[in-house]
């Protein structure tokens, strides 16, 4: 059984990964199940702050290491929050983002409600090579808060195709569709296809 380290607390992602990967002979070692060094995310894309954590995770572990990192991204506002979602919530507080972010686009004078969500994940390992897939999520910023499924920015993302929020769909249909589901359907072919 080969060891893969997950760089991440959030347990709907944990889950998440736990279950894709089940069918391989890969054990998911979270940072729940070992202590792991919290890595500032100082990168300005997705894909560099993935990287620096998968990176300096498997540095430290000397095992292979996957991390992710996602965000929001409104057209109206030029892409932010983008890679300041999680800070964009004072003290994680995500109702009173939501409240922000609604208020925002009023005052931006676009019309676009345009959105998506993004989700880069790197795969790295100790010798310093590595990996990325990515995924994205189409939609709409809906005109209110809706919903209490899920996490984040979920009661105000409408995706393509549907009429509710992502907190309204709730989980079945989210991790059919989302950007981090379309991130990990790609590792997951790979892992099937190269083995870790
Ligand atoms: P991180 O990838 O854990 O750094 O989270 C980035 C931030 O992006 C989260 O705190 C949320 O604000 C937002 N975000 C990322 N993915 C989702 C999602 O699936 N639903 C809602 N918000 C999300």
């Amino acid at each position: 059984m080969k060891e893969l380290i997950f760089a991440s607390h959030n347990q709907g992602k944990i889950v998440e990964i736990k279950a894709l990967l089940a069918p391989f002979p890969i054990q998911v070692l979270s940072s729940d199940d070992i202590n792991l060094p919290d890595i500032e995310e100082t990168g300005e894309t997705f894909y560099e702050n993935a990287k620096l954590k998968a990176e300096e995770i498997a540095k430290f572990t000397k095992k292979p290491c996957l991390a992710d990192d996602s965000g929001l991204c409104v057209d109206a506002l030029g892409g932010r929050p983008g890679v300041y979602s999680a800070r964009y919530a004072p003290n994680r507080d995500f109702e009173k983002a939501m409240g922000m972010l609604l208020q925002e686009m009023r005052q931006s004078g676009q019309t676009s409600r345009a959105a998506h969500f993004e989700c880069v994940l790197v795969l790295a390992y100790p010798n310093g090579e590595s990996v990325s897939f990515e995924g994205r999520v189409d939609g709409v910023i809906a005109q209110e808060i809706k919903g209490k499924s899920g996490f984040g920015f979920d009661p105000v993302f409408v995706p393509n195709g549907f009429d509710e929020t992502f907190a309204e769909l709730g989980a079945q249909i989210k991790n059919k569709i989302s950007h981090r589901a379309r991130a990990l359907e790609k590792f997951a072919a790979y892992i099937a296809d190269k083995g870790l």
